[in-house]
C-alpha cells in the first residue's frame, strides 16, 4: 500500500528541522529576553471558543468534529482564544502584567497554495494585564526584534482599530456590521467597506497611508468625532515610542486583520517577494475577549509569527541557518574494539552533555574508509579512530572532516580537544 500525505500538509527532513529550530531557538532567545514565559495549551478544543469571536475567517476554516463523548470540538487555529480561556479560568491569579509565549502547529481547512497550509506553525507572544501605548509598542518592538535577529528584511504596517470602530460607532453602524465592514477591508474591498457603511469617511480615512504625519491628516478629517479621535491619540502615544525606541513603521488605516476580537492597535509585518502570502506577522490588542470568556476584564496585546512564512523567507533573503553544533562518529579500526570504542563514545557523550556536540558510534562493523566515508557524505565534523597502538597510550586518532587534517590526541583530553 502506499499513502499520501493529506494536502496542505507536510514533511520535514531532519536538515530543514536543523534550519527550523535555529530559527524557532534565536525568536525563543529574543521573547524570554523581554521576559516572555513560554504556555502550551491543547491541540484540540471545545470548537465554540474560537467560534465565539475569533471571525469567520478563521472559524469557518476550522477541522470541527465530534468526539466519541458527542462533545463538538475542533482541532486549534490559533491560540489566543486559548490563551485568553487559560488565563480566565487559572492565570488570573498571576500578577500582572504576564508576559507569555507559544509555538507549535495550528490547523485551518484552507486552499493550499505557498505559504498557505492545512497544517502550519505560529509562534506567537500575548502581554496580559497591561493596557496603553507602552505595552502596544512592546509587543510591536519585540515583533521587529525577531525579525531582526533572523536577519529578515521587512515591513511594519501598524492601525487603530480603535479609529475605524469608533467612527462606526459614531455613524451607528452595529457591531455585526462592523464586524463585516472590517473582513471587508482586511480583504482590501474598501468600496464594499463603505458601500455597508454608507457614508465615505471611513472609506478616505482606510486610504490614508504613511509616515506618522498621516495621524495628523486623520485628526483634521475626523475633528467632531469624539470616540475615534480619542483612539486617535493612542495610536499618536504608539508611535511617539516607536519613534523613540527606533522601529520603523507604517500607518496604514487599511490594516483591519481577520480576526475578529482586536479592540484597538493593530499591526502586520510583510516580507517582499513572498507573494500572496507575505504577512508574516499579525497582532493587535484586543481588550474584551478574556472578560468574555468568564474571566475578570483585562486588557491583552499579542501576536502570531506564520513560522513557516519565516521559514520561506529567509531561504529567499539568503539567510544562512547555521547551528554550531558538531557531530562525531567514533569508529574502532577493527572488530576486537567495537565495545570499547562504545564505551569511549559514552564516555564523550557524558563529558560534553550540554555543549551541543552529538556523539555516535560505528555500528556495522565495516571497513574504516567506508566509515569515514559515511561520516563525511552525512556531514559530521569530526571521527575518533580507535587502534590497538594509540589506545595502548591511552590516545585515539581525531580526523577533523571539515579541514581534511588528523592528530593524535590523549583520551583524557578528547572533550576538551572536540569543543
Ligand atoms: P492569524 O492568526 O490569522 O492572525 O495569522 C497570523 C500569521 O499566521 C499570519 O500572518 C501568517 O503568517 C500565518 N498564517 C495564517 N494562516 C496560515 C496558513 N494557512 N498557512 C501558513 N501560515 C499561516
Amino acid at each position: 500500500m502506499k499513502f499520501e500525505r493529506p494536502r496542505g500538509t507536510r514533511d520535514f527532513s531532519p536538515v530543514e528541522m536543523a534550519e527550523r529550530a535555529c530559527v524557532e531557538g534565536g525568536i525563543a532567545d529574543v521573547v524570554e529576553g523581554f521576559g516572555y514565559a513560554r504556555v502550551e495549551t491543547p491541540m484540540f478544543e471545545h470548537a465554540e471558543l474560537f467560534e465565539l469571536k475569533s471571525g469567520g475567517d478563521v472559524s469557518d476554516k476550522m477541522y470541527v468534529f465530534e468526539d466519541k463523548g458527542g462533545r463538538r470540538v475542533c482541532l486549534r487555529p490559533e491560540v489566543t482564544a486559548q490563551v485568553a480561556r487559560m488565563f480566565a479560568s487559572s492565570l488570573k491569579v498571576f500578577p500582572k502584567p504576564l508576559r507569555l509565549y507559544y509555538a507549535g502547529p495550528m490547523f485551518r481547512y484552507e486552499r493550499p497554495q505557498k505559504g498557505r497550509y492545512r497544517q502550519f506553525w505560529q509562534i506567537g507572544v500575548e502581554l496580559l494585564g497591561a493596557q496603553g501605548s507602552l505595552a502596544d509598542a512592546e509587543v510591536i518592538q519585540l515583533a521587529c526584534e525577531c525579525l531582526e535577529s533572523i536577519g529578515l528584511e521587512y515591513e511594519l504596517k501598524v492601525n487603530s482599530l480603535g479609529v475605524l470602530r469608533g467612527l462606526m460607532d459614531e455613524l451607528s453602524v452595529d457591531s455585526a456590521r462592523q464586524a463585516r465592514v472590517l473582513g471587508l477591508i482586511d480583504k482590501g474591498d474598501f468600496a464594499g467597506a463603505r458601500g455597508l457603511v454608507g457614508d465615505t469617511l471611513l472609506a478616505d480615512i482606510v486610504g490614508l497611508r504613511g509616515s506618522s504625519r498621516v495621524l495628523g491628516e486623520a485628526g483634521k478629517m475626523l475633528e467632531g468625532y469624539g470616540k475615534p479621535v480619542k483612539a486617535l491619540k493612542e495610536i499618536e502615544e504608539t508611535a511617539g515610542i516607536l519613534d523613540a525606541l527606533n522601529v520603523s513603521y507604517v500607518i496604514d488605516f487599511s490594516v483591519a486583520r481577520g480576526l475578529e476580537y482586536y479592540t484597538g492597535m493593530v499591526f502586520e509585518a510583510g516580507i517582499e517577494g513572498l507573494g500572496a502570502q507575505k504577512q508574516v506577522c499579525g497582532g493587535g490588542r484586543y481588550d474584551n475577549l478574556i472578560g468574555l470568556f468568564g474571566g475578570p476584564d483585562t486588557p491583552a496585546v499579542g501576536f502570531a509569527f506564520g513560522f513557516d512564512r519565516l521559514m520561506e523567507a529567509a531561504r529567499l533573503q539568503g539567510i544562512e541557518l547555521k547551528h554550531d553544533k558538531k557531530s562525531v562518529l567514533v569508529v574502532p579500526v577493527n572488530e576486537q574494539l567495537t565495545t570499547e570504542a562504545a564505551r569511549l563514545a559514552g564516555e564523550l557523550r557524558r563529558g560534553l552533555r550540554g555543549s551541543g556536540v552529538s556523539v555516535m558510534v560505528e555500528l556495522t562493523g565495516r571497513k574504516l574508509s567506508k566509515s569515514l566515508t559515511y561520516a563525511s557524505e552525512a556531514g559530521l565534523d569530526y571521527t575518533v579512530i580507535v587502534g590497538d597502538k594509540e589506545l595502548a597510550e591511552k590516545k585515539v586518532v581525531v580526523k577533523d572532516l571539515r579541514e581534511g587534517r588528523q592528530e593524535t590526541v590523549e583520551v583524557g583530553k578528547l572533550g576538551g580537544f572536540l569543543l
